[in-house]
């Protein structure tokens, strides 16, 4: 039997005109991108796909060398590719209740004060002094690392719940089927079902 990840559970909730209209505001998009439909049905080729409600990412654990006090500690960072429905790279702070998910998992990723970007937000600490580790430090490692995955001394899936409006954010356009575009004719745009009307000469 084929196990059914959580992260299935609630994919394929389209978004209603009102939350595609948002989708578009939020995310700088024309009215024509993925709003192609056949000509002859009007079948959209793409439906918007909302994100679900949680998605589970991935975290890597493995140590460094603590800048300010020397000794060895862990360090944190999120597989940035972990979930299939986001497409943008995830980082441990990518979503509003990612962090304390992590913190939950891993204490050593808590709230500071980074004085490089001025503000407060959970980050690597060392686990002997407290100094916090520079996210742009434990980045450029991660990214080394991805390069050789065994360095990574463990790892954990972590589900976290998206809020609403992260739904919308990151919803997914999926296309449906392939679009026709018959040479001759008043159609434009066929869908495969209109295209095989269309050569068999019905419409
Ligand atoms: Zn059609
Ligand atoms: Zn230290």
């Amino acid at each position: 039997m084929e196990m059914v990840s959580i992260t299935d559970v609630d994919t394929w909730n389209c978004l209603s005109r009102e939350e595609e209209q948002r989708w578009r505001e939020i995310r700088n998009m024309e009215s024509w991108e993925y709003s192609e439909s056949c000509s002859n049905c009007n079948k959209r080729q793409h439906q918007i796909v909302k994100a679900p409600q949680h998605i589970e990412v991935e975290v890597w654990c493995w140590t460094i060398s603590c800048y300010a006090c020397k000794k060895t500690t862990p360090v944190i960072w999120t597989n940035g590719e972990s979930s299939r429905f986001i497409r943008e790279s995830i980082r441990p702070n990518t979503f509003e209740n990612l962090p304390c998910a992590i913190e939950q998992e891993y204490p050593l990723f808590k709230k500071g004060f980074k004085k490089t970007k001025n503000v407060e937000e959970h980050g690597n600490t060392c686990v002997h002094c407290g100094a916090y580790q520079g996210d742009w430090f434990v980045w450029h490692e991660y990214l080394e690392i991805a390069y050789e995955p065994e360095s990574v001394s463990e790892s954990k899936i972590i589900l976290v719940a998206l809020t609403e409006y992260e739904q919308l954010y990151y919803a997914n356009p999926k296309q449906l089927f392939r679009m026709h575009h018959p040479r001759k004719g008043a159609y434009r745009d066929l869908c495969p079902d209109c295209y095989d009307l269309y050569k068999k000469k019905k419409i």
